[in-house]
C-alpha cells in the first residue's frame, strides 16, 4: 500500500481542526509538521496497523 489518506487532527496549540495526508506505506512514523492556522510546530504520531486503520496522535512540540 502507497497512498495518502486524508485525516482531520485538532491544533493543539489553537485548537483548530486542520486536515493532514498521512502516508499510509509506513507504519510507523513522527514527524513535525507546521499547523496551517496558527503556524506553530506540531508534534505528529502515526501508527499505521495491518488492516490499514491508521491512529494519529498530535502534541505540543515541547511534550516529546
Ligand atoms: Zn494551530
Amino acid at each position: 500500500m502507497n497512498e495518502l489518506m486524508p485525516s482531520t487532527v485538532q491544533c493543539p496549540y489553537c485548537w483548530e481542526l486542520i486536515e493532514v495526508l498521512i502516508d499510509g506505506s509506513v507504519n510507523e512514523q513522527a514527524y513535525i509538521e507546521d499547523c496551517q492556522v496558527c503556524c506553530r510546530p506540531i508534534n505528529f504520531t502515526v501508527v499505521v496497523n495491518e488492516s490499514g486503520a491508521f491512529e494519529v496522535n498530535v502534541s505540543h512540540e515541547d511534550e516529546a
